[in-house]
């Protein structure tokens, strides 16, 4: 008998999975002295003083427990105070629960509803966990492209042309990741359209909500018929810079509420209380803060845009976010070979498109939640680099 490697006793599922891509460049990145990062998907800020300050008085008062495994009832009010606000009403005691980021809460949402085979539809270019995470719930992730000509948008017709019977969910984010892409009321009410003809489920992360530039952010379960059939995801890592606080939430119909309760319970019991009690602060006074951010992420948005034009990097206007997702079909390279030579020879990271998924490949996603003076640098970089490429 031959004897067993250790990596023989992994799941096959597990082994399946790439790392991610975008690690690659960061590791890559972090080798190098010098570089300019437009690689990293977090804002550049620290979280604004009065809800650090929130944190350090629960500490002074002791607040060092458990809380209940839904989350602190005073958050999940707040939370249900803020969606009514964006036009639907959720009951905080019943179907809306506190997770570990909206990482913790996607990974609820699609072990919660997926069986065995079960297609989830996913957008492509993507927020790179979706399809490991999907595949890691037993399901199977099967993609539509969107193109930088359709304002990397789903068209209803798309769409309805990727459902089969055994499709169950499909897999919304807008403003996207990682091409900035926002859909307005119109185009969703035709995706809720087919939603309902089909009756699927709707998983919609939306935690790029606040970073829309462009218009009124429209909620997908706020549209008619969808509060039932969507999985709301949300959180705090984007909107009020607390990425390492890792606090989000899901608000939902109360059936499947319960159901991701049960697993988090079990696996992760509750989200910190110092990140619940914070988050308390921020949706009661966090507006004017995170309104600023946003303002300074919509100043750079157009400095980016305007800087891309200058040097003919032909680029898609991102209406939410903070990435732009310039095109480089161009080039002659491709988009890992285009990020890979960028960084050795200009020391600007960025990240091929093609690790979003479909769609993504002659693209690369330059994240502006950098410093006026580092992308004023970077787009210089990037137009020296086009020139010596011999592409201006
Ligand atoms: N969803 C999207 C679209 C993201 O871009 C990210 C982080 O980059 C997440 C979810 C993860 O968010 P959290 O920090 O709340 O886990």
């Amino acid at each position: 008998m031959t004897a067993r490697q250790w990596s023989d006793y992994i799941n096959p599922v597990v082994k399946s999975i790439p790392p991610s891509g975008i690690r690659r460049f960061f590791d890559l990145a972090a080798e190098m002295k010098g570089v300019i990062s437009l690689g990293v998907g977090e804002p550049d800020f620290v979280t604004p003083w009065h809800i650090r300050e929130a944190c350090i008085y629960s500490l002074h008062q002791g607040h060092t427990a458990y809380t209940s495994n839904h989350g602190l009832p005073e958050l999940r009010e707040e939370i249900a105070k803020y969606l009514a606000r964006k036009g639907v009403q959720y009951h905080p005691g019943r179907e809306i629960l506190v997770t570990v980021g909206v990482s913790e809460a996607l990974d609820l949402a699609l072990r919660a509803i997926i069986c065995p085979g079960d297609e989830v539809i996913i957008p492509t270019p993507c927020y790179v966990s979706y399809m490991p995470g999907t595949l890691m719930a037993g399901g199977v992730p099967v993609t539509v492209a969107t193109s930088m000509d359709e304002g990397f948008r789903l068209t209803a017709e798309k769409l309805e042309a990727t459902i089969t019977p055994k499709t169950k969910a499909l897999l919304l984010c807008f403003p996207n990741n990682p091409t900035g892409a926002v859909m307005d009321r119109e185009e969703l009410l035709k995706i809720a359209q087919v939603v309902e003809q089909h009756d699927l489920l709707v998983i919609s992360d939306e935690i790029y909500d606040q970073l829309t530039y462009t218009g009124e952010h429209t909620c997908f379960a706020s549209l008619p018929g969808m509060r039932d059939r969507t999985i709301l995801l949300n959180g705090f890592s984007k909107a009020y810079a607390m990425t390492g606080w890792r606090l989000g939430y899901a608000a939902a119909h109360g059936d499947f509420i319960a159901a991701m309760t049960k697993i988090h319970q079990y696996t992760m019991l509750c989200a910190p209380i110092t990140a619940q009690m914070s988050a308390i602060e921020a949706l009661r006074y966090g507006e004017t803060a995170m309104r600023k951010m946003v303002e300074q992420y919509n100043r750079r948005r157009r400095l980016v845009l305007h800087g891309f034009k200058e040097i003919g990097l032909p680029c898609f206007e991102p209406g939410g976010a903070f990435y732009a997702f310039p095109y480089i079909g161009d080039t002659g390279l491709t988009a890992e070979e285009f990020a890979e030579q960028l960084l050795k020879e200009e020391k600007v990271a960025v990240i091929p498109g093609d690790v979003f998924g479909p769609g993504g490949e002659q693209c690369i996603r330059c994240s502006y939640a950098s410093s006026v003076e580092d992308l004023t640098t970077a787009i210089k970089r990037m137009g020296r680099f086009l020139k010596k490429i011999g592409k201006h």
